[in-house]
């Protein structure tokens, strides 16, 4: 599994860096990604689609949408909680989206989750900088079912 500690010096980087995490995807997955505004987490989910054989000008920020459903090589959902203030799982019907078994679920500002228990496996995206800079990206498994 692609784990680790990267540096993505252009938009494209970050795009491929999404690529190759979508590449190993093989259904139930949650990959939960942090960074603030502009960081990259909706750059990356494209190039996770275009892993899914994905057409990647319908992945869109589901920030106003909250739930964005991509039926790709498996069913994605990307969901974005920014918007949300108080219980955001109940918000977007994360436990209805979580009857799939083999639904991928990706999620910005996961952090207005509180803390919740997916068990399913889990990885987490963090992306640091903003604007032209260089972005740091650590992907991490959090938590193994
Ligand atoms: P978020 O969903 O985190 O708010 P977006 O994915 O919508 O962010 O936007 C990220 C922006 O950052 C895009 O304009 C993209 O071109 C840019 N970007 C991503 N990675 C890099 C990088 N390594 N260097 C420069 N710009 C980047
Ligand atoms: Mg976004």
């Amino acid at each position: 599994m692609i784990t680790g500690n990267f540096k993505t010096e252009s938009p494209i980087a970050t795009f491929d860096l999404g690529h190759e995490l979508g590449a190993e995807l093989r259904g139930g997955e949650i990959i939960l990604l942090d960074g603030g505004l502009g960081a990259g987490k909706t750059l990356f989910t494209k190039g996770i689609m275009s892993a899914l054989d994905y057409d990647i000008d319908e992945v869109t920020s589901p920030s106003f949408t909250l739930v964005n459903h991509y039926a790709a090589n498996l069913n994605v959902f990307h969901l974005d909680l920014w918007r949300i203030d108080s219980d955001a799982a109940f918000a977007v019907g994360l436990e209805e989206l979580l009857d799939d078994p083999l639904a991928v679920i990706i999620i910005e500002w996961p952090e207005r989750l509180g803390s919740f228990s997916f068990n399913r496996r889990v990885f987490r995206v963090e992306i640091k900088g903003d604007g032209d800079d260089i972005r740091e990206i650590r992907i991490t498994d959090v938590e193994d079912a």
